[in-house]
Formats: structure tokens, sequence, C-alpha cells
């Protein structure tokens, strides 16, 4: 049996966190009764710096509740920092940790499932969606795109998979060293390696509240799964360039024989045209040239990816309460 930590990253999820912490108390209890984890197995819902009342629920369920612990973040760092500082918190007390979303859109009946490939021999399991018919269409579309976008791009991300997945504590070990700011976790965790299985599971609607990704942060986290992975864009503006320059000495041969030939002048629509559009795709390449100078930036400055400020937990050496702070 394993001592088995849910780690759940919460930004002002205070509209679904009752629901979803009964849902998975009620889980863990059935899953301790079962023998399939051990009674140190521990729910840990990590607040990212939360607005509103996320925080004052999570020390109440904690009060309530043994199973249950807290991390609070200085500050809202985003999901992915989010989990990974409750990853890097499992790591030091349990023998294997799952992430899943606070929403309860990932099936929680799944990790029987989960704990079977990991008494077999897994190191990190995935859960991946069977279908995506409770997404908006746009949604789907956009998803669907990306990870097809990404491999063509030559980067191993699984399809369909989240951020639901288990990971051993050896494989939080190796995720330990990766050092990167700007994280992406679906593309760092299959380059680690060890033994991994999936498990199929139907992703439902958020049970309650609104999501915390909308456009604008869906678009950023595509940019940044795809420049943290991939230099290939770099390759194709630069073989686009060279394209470019073929074309542009083509152009100028033309031009060369009509002066020669004696019909030049003509032509101001074909200059003003290619002026735009050659600036036009100047600045773009430039843009994407900047957005990799900005990330090794980011990097060179390791900054911390996120800062602790409280730890509500209950060990079992500890029986009673012993928040730290
Ligand atoms: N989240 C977070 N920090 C943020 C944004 C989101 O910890 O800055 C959490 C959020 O509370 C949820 C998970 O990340 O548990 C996924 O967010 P959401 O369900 O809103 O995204 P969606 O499923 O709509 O893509
Ligand atoms: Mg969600």
């Amino acid at each position: 049996m394993s001592t088995v930590y849910l780690v759940v990253p919460c930004y002002n999820e205070e509209a679904v966190l009752p629901q979803t912490v009964s849902c998975l108390v009620d889980k863990l209890n059935r899953l301790i009764a079962a023998g399939k984890a051990e009674k140190s197995s521990r729910i840990l819902l990590v607040d990212d710096g939360s607005t509103d009342r996320t925080w004052e629920l999570i020390a109440g369920y904690h009060a309530e509740n043994p199973l249950v612990s807290g991390l609070k973040l200085a500050h809202n760092q985003g999901h992915q920092n989010a989990l990974l500082a409750g990853l890097m918190a499992a790591r030091e007390r349990a023998d294997c940790a799952v992430s899943m979303d606070a929403d309860l859109q990932d099936d929680v009946e799944a990790l029987d499932q989960f704990l079977d490939q990991f008494a077999g021999g897994c190191d990190i399991v995935y859960g991946v969606r069977n279908k995506r018919e409770t997404d908006s269409l746009f949604k789907r579309s956009t998803a669907q795109g990306f990870y097809k976008f990404m491999h063509l791009l030559g980067v191993d991300i699984v399809y369909n998979h989240a951020d639901y997945r288990l990971m051993s504590r050896r494989a939080l070990d190796a995720l330990s060293q990766y050092k990167e700011v700007n994280l992406f976790l679906r593309g760092i965790v299959p380059t680690i390696g060890f033994q991994t299985g999936c498990v199929y599971y139907d992703r439902r609607e958020r049970a309650a509240g609104e999501s915390k990704y909308p456009l604008r942060k869906m678009i950023s986290f595509a940019v940044e799964g795809i420049t943290s992975f991939s230099v290939r864009p770099l390759q194709i503006i630069s073989n686009f360039g060279i394209l470019i320059s073929i074309a542009s000495v083509l152009g100028l041969l033309y031009a060369l024989i009509s002066y020669l030939a004696g019909f030049a002048v003509q032509g101001w629509t074909a200059i003003v045209c290619s002026i735009w559009l050659l600036g036009g795709i100047q600045l773009f390449c430039i843009g994407i040239v900047g957005a990799y100078i900005g990330k090794i930036y980011n990097e060179v400055k390791a900054r911390p990816r996120y800062i602790v400020e409280a730890l509500l937990e209950r060990r079992e050496q500890d029986g009673l309460a012993a928040g730290s702070k």
C-alpha cells in the first residue's frame, strides 16, 4: 500500500471547493478502505494566491478533516507553478502524487486505475480524455489543433492529456531537477522517461464556478508550450527568409529586364504591396525571435517559481493538529 497525495491547485475556487472536497474526501476514504491507499494519504489543496475565500475554506476543511492539507502560495503564480509547488511538497511526503483540477472535470473514479497501474510498476500514469464533448466547439478544435501543431514541431506530448496524472516519488525527484522558470509540465513530464501508462476517462463539465483559462491565457499557454520545447519556429522563419530572398532576386531580374526593354515606371501597386507584406512578415519574425529572447531573459533571472506562505497539515505521527506557518 502506498501513501497517495491528491494535488489540487485552486485559484478563486470558492464556488466549487465544497463539492470538490466532499467528493475527494469520499473517494480517498473509499481508497483507504479498499486497501489501495495508506491512511497517511492526503488531499493537498494548493491556494494559488486566490483573492476570494478559497484559503479560508481550505483552512476550515483542514480543521474538520485530517485528510485535507493546505498549501498557500504568497502570490498568484499560475496553474503550472501552483501544481509544481504542490507536487514538490507531496514529493517529500508521499509514494505517489496525482494532480487534478479543482473543478471536478477529471473523473475521480479513474483513481483506482491510476493506482493499479502504479502498483503494476508505472512511474508516470497519464489521464487521457476519451472525448471532448463537454468542451465548446471552439475549445475542442483549438486544443486539438494545438496538439497536432506540437507534434508537427517534434514535441512529444500525450494527445488529449491535460494535467490529470500520477507521478511516483522518483518521477517527482526527477521533475525537481528541472530548473526552468517557463513551466509547461505536459511537455516536461514525457521527457523524464521511466515506465508510463495511460488511463482513459470521460472529462465532465466544470462542477461550479468559471473557467480560469480565458482565451488570452489559453493562447499564452500554447505559446509557452511551443517556445519552451521547440526552436523549430526559428528554423521555419529562417527558411522562409531564404525563400523570400530568392523570390526577391527573381523580382529584381524582372525589374532589370523590364527596364532594359523600356517598359518600366508602372508597377507602383506591386511595390507598395510588397513593402507592406515584407514589413509585416519581418515584424512577425522579429516577434518570434523576441519571444525566445524573452524566455532566455526570464530563465537567466531564475526567480523562484513560487513562494510558500503557509502549510497546513496533519501528519500521522502528529496526532493532533499541527499547522505550520
Ligand atoms: N488555476 C490556478 N492558477 C491560475 C489559474 C488556474 O491554480 O492562475 C487552477 C484552477 O483553480 C483549476 C485549474 O488550475 O483547478 C484549471 O483551471 P480551469 O479549470 O479554470 O481551466 P479549464 O479547465 O477551463 O481549462
Ligand atoms: Mg477546468
